[in-house]
């Protein structure tokens, strides 16, 4: 029975007893139930620490104070030494230890239909663990708590989630947050360093192409599958105590904060989902009843990965011109000759994979979808090999091969006929996956970058406050808010449409390729200057920027690279008709600003918008080279545009709420940087937009004079 309950937004939320048995994921300890902590921003209590103009005026001491989730009370009075472990408040006034506890408020009573704002919700959180010590200007963030230093995470996750959803998913955050900033971080570091390597023979020359991987890969698997449950969460009810399926919009924020640490492994994690989705949506019941129970399981000795390979020598981006053959025999069953180039999660127990039909057309209208078991029922290896193992830049710690189909024996999944078509429903998803995993690289390296910016000094003060520095980490968050607000937004369609909302499907089907395109190329860019940041360190194995920077290469090149993505972009607008409801989407988010200095903003988009539209209309009577020739830009606009109407809308949920106009000024710095780009040789940003700065990085209230100030205006 719970234990309690307590009225949120007007309805009950159970919590757990402390000492209860969560299901699938252990006992929570006492000590993680028991304790409060002091939350940064928008969490914890609102302390004006400094005036707005900080660079002028700052200290070295007070500017290289790390962020709040460091210095909770609590860290303090466990003794932590270094920047910002004293006993001392940042006025100098000596705090004894103590703990607060503040409830997180709601902050869309009236679309909740909450009794009152800053209604309380149960919450009960673990503290953050003891920071370490920095004492050489080279400070790490290993042992932080990446959701509890993410106020910008909880704040997104509080406009997507129903606050009782939010209340339940935010002990699985905060728990996932202290796993990512430290035990996950160590694990993949070394996963990095040691790959998977090919087995392909066993000690009597047996061919049995295993894969072998380093003790700590298997111990994050333990952590993605099984403590967790991300693989299986959408397929099961109850994983993670939850009742029913765990929300997609959940998932993702789970795995935005695994992604700042492992890269690699959310592929196969990915994988396996999709695949449970796929047969659940297409498969017969004999595929479902055998594969299903499997692929869902959290317990790892149960449970059969999954994966999907189309990628063959011939090409990826032209799918429909690969060569696998799929033949009928005289026994009735289907088997596969040819090769894939690219298979990853090479070790999975099932492959979904595109073949073309004997006697089929050419094109992707003539393949079929097959599922391709690594073992057959009973028990005997199937007839695929792994030849070998890339070597890769990146995802290094996850097994990708070359695979060779010898007769191996497949499983038609749903219609024959309609196999790409039936393949491409999963790509959408793993894009969206795609886009999430580069958002939480992006995240990661701000993050990084804010932490040892603001703990190195050079020229006699912090390296934060150095305008140039201001001005690459402002153009950080920007990128950081924004893709956070895309995916996790685009997550809530998938749920809407899972749920039956075709309207929520239509808008899908270009958000996705608008968020992979943009996300995945731009986390580039975001890890390559968090890694300038930490400058020569920064080029060191040993910091995690090398294995950001390396992974986030990847996101751009599969599940369609970044111009194939954009003509799938044009692609939804031309055969789909997806530009409608994208602009209504944009159009009502728009509408709903009020805020008179955010007015020049949605004035920027909609003008953007009419521009789109106009070039658009003209794509079905131009020739493809000429149309081709603005599908990225336009695809890289209208991502752009949906991240400032998110970002507005946030602001204008926002700033009554604590009268913080952080989310608007965002909203503006984002415009001017994105849809008013700034002539050659003028700085994108203002000295006062960079004042800013640290009242956005630490979630401190800012004022509707620095929202006037930024005020894009479009010629
Ligand atoms: C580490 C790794 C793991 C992978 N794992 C898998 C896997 O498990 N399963 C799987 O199926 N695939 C996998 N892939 C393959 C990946 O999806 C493909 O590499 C990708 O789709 C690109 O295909 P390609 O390499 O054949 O390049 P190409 O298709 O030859 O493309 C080369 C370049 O041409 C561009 N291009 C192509 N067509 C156009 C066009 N019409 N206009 C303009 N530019 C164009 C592309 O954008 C790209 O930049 C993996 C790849 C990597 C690197």
């Amino acid at each position: 029975m719970p234990s309690r309950a307590t009225a949120c937004c007007g309805s009950p939320v159970i919590s757990r007893p402390p000492n209860q048995t969560r299901p699938e994921v252990g006992v929570v300890s006492p000590e993680m139930s028991r304790k409060n902590v002091v939350l940064p921003a928008p969490l914890g209590p609102m302390i004006e620490r400094s005036s707005p103009r900080r660079t002028a005026t700052s200290t070295r001491s007070t500017a290289m104070r790390l962020p709040k989730a460091r210095v909770s009370a609590s860290v303090r009075s466990r003794g932590a030494s270094g920047i910002g472990a004293d006993s001392t408040g940042p006025s100098g006034v000596s705090r004894s230890p103590r703990r607060v506890r503040r409830a997180p408020v709601c902050y869309r009573p009236r679309e909740h239909g909450c009794a009152a704002a800053g209604a309380p919700v149960s919450l009960e959180l673990p503290p953050p663990p003891r920071p370490w010590p920095t004492q050489d200007g080279m400070p790490t963030t290993r042992g932080l708590n990446f959701y509890v230093a993410d106020p910008n995470l909880e704040f997104v996750c509080s406009t997507v989630m129903e606050p009782e959803v939010l209340a339940r998913a935010r002990p699985l955050l905060v728990e996932m947050g202290a796993v990512a900033g430290d035990e996950l971080d160590a694990l993949a570091a070394a996963a990095d360093r040691h790959p998977p390597t090919l087995r392909a023979y066993d000690e009597r020359g047996r061919r049995v192409d295993e894969i072998v991987f380093h003790p700590a890969y298997r111990a994050m698997e333990q952590l993605a599958f099984e403590r967790f449950g991300l693989a299986a969460m959408s397929h099961r009810d109850g994983v993670l105590g939850w009742p029913g399926r765990v929300p997609h919009v959940v998932k993702y924020a789970l795995s935005y904060l695994f992604a700042q640490s492992e890269f690699g492994l959310l592929c196969p994690v990915n994988m396996t989902d999709s695949t449970a989705r796929m047969l659940t949506r297409f498969g017969d019941e004999a595929l479902r009843g055998r594969y299903l129970p499997r692929l869902t399981a959290t317990a790892l000795e149960d449970l059969w990965q999954g994966t999907q390979w189309m990628t063959e020598k011939t090409g990826g981006s032209d799918v429909g011109a690969l060569t696998t053959l799929a033949r009928r025999d005289a026994d009735g069953a289907w088997r596969l000759w040819g090769d894939k180039w690219f298979a990853s999660n090479a070790n999975a127990d099932v492959a979904l994979t595109l073949a073309r039909p004997e006697g089929a057309p050419p094109g992707t209208r003539g393949l079929g979808l097959f599922l391709v078991p690594r073992h057959l029922p009973d028990g005997t290896k199937n007839a695929w090999t792994i030849n070998r193992l890339k070597d890769k830049l990146g995802s290094r710690s996850m097994a990708t091969g070359e695979v060779t189909y010898a007769g191996a024996v497949a499983y038609v999944v749903g219609d024959v006929g309609r196999g790409f078509a039936q393949m491409m429903e999963m790509v959408n998803g793993s894009r969206l996956s795609n886009a999430m995993r580069a958002a939480g690289i992006m995240r990661r390296s701000l993050l990084e970058a804010v932490f040892h910016a603001r703990g190195r000094a050079a020229f006699g003060g912090a390296l934060f406050d150095k305008p140039l520095m201001r001005w690459t980490l402002l153009e950080m968050l920007l990128d950081v808010e924004a893709a956070a607000s895309v995916v996790l937004n685009a997550a809530v369609m998938f749920d809407a449409w899972d749920a039956g909302a075709e309207a929520a499907g239509r808008l899908l089907r270009i958000v996705t390729p608008l968020a992979k395109g943009w996300i995945t190329a731009r986390a580039r860019a975001v890890a390559g200057e968090a890694m300038n940041v930490r400058g020569g360190n920064g080029y060191v194995e040993e910091w995690v920027n090398a294995r950001l920077l390396r992974d986030a290469y990847l996101g751009a090149i599969w599940e369609g690279s970044t111009t194939v993505v954009a003509l799938d972009v044009q692609r939804a607008i031309v055969k789909d008709g997806a530009l409608a409801p994208l602009a209504a989407f944009i159009g009502t988010r728009l509408d709903g600003v009020r805020e008179r200095h955010a007015k020049p903003v949605t004035d920027v988009v909609r003008a953007v918008l009419a521009d789109v539209e106009r070039r658009a209309a003209a794509w079905t009577t131009q020739p493809p080279d000429t149309r081709e020739l603005e599908a990225r830009p336009v695809a890289e606009t209208l991502y752009h545009a949906l991240a400032t109407a998110l970002l507005l809308d946030e602001g204008q949920t926002l700033r009554p709420q604590r009268q913080d106009h952080h989310k608007l000024l965002v909203a503006a710095l984002y415009a001017r940087r994105w849809l008013v780009p700034a002539p050659p040789g003028v700085p994108a940003f203002s000295p006062s937009a960079l004042e800013s700065l640290e009242r956005l990085v630490d979630w401190r209230p800012i004022g509707a004079d620095a929202l006037a100030a930024e005020a894009p205006v479009r010629d």
